[in-house]
């Protein structure tokens, strides 16, 4: 299934731990005011990319892998085959989202999507919270989200780095 990429950047440090590459998929309904990348929203900008295309790019590289945006959530569904795929091809993945944990647990495909990652990035950027001394996420109130551990123990629990 073809996807709308905005960008696709190898060997980035701050989407995660260690180096990455960080795939910004198209398309979020969040609207946070003070968004870093407004021109993310749309569900049509960016190019369309095939699995194939994507995967090439990303198997070129020993880094593994974030999905961001825009809200990789807000297509879940599409989003999916592209995740098992990097999953198959052995990267662990982190997944940055405007929703919070709780309500990606209430929709099928976003909870799907989620169960793929490492870490979960959650909620909407609040610009009364930003502080960019945090790592890996731009608001206090977003959490680092450690996907393993959490559905283990059925309640969030927050990812360390060490
Ligand atoms: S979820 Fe992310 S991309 Fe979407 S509006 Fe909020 S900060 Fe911007």
């Amino acid at each position: 299934m073809n996807l709308r990429v905005i960008d696709i950047v190898r060997g980035t440090t701050v989407d995660g731990r260690g180096f990455r590459t960080s795939i910004y998929l198209a398309g979020c309904t969040h609207a946070c005011p003070g968004c870093h990348n407004p021109e993310s929203w749309s569900f049509d900008a960016g190019r369309e990319m095939s699995l194939e295309e994507i995967m090439e790019i990303v198997e070129e590289e020993d880094f593994n892998v974030t999905l961001t945006g825009g809200d990789p959530m807000c297509s879940a569904a599409r989003v999916l085959p592209l995740a098992r795929a990097i999953k198959s091809a052995g990267k662990t993945l982190w997944i940055y989202t405007g929703y919070h944990w709780e309500e990606l647990m209430a929709d099928p495909d976003m909870r799907e999507l989620a169960a793929l990652a490492e870490v979960v990035v959650d909620g909407p950027f609040e610009l009364s919270k930003r502080d960019t001394d945090l790592l890996f996420r731009g608001s206090a109130n977003q959490r680092l989200i450690d996907v393993a551990l959490t559905l283990s123990a059925g309640q969030p629990v927050e990812w360390q780095s060490l």
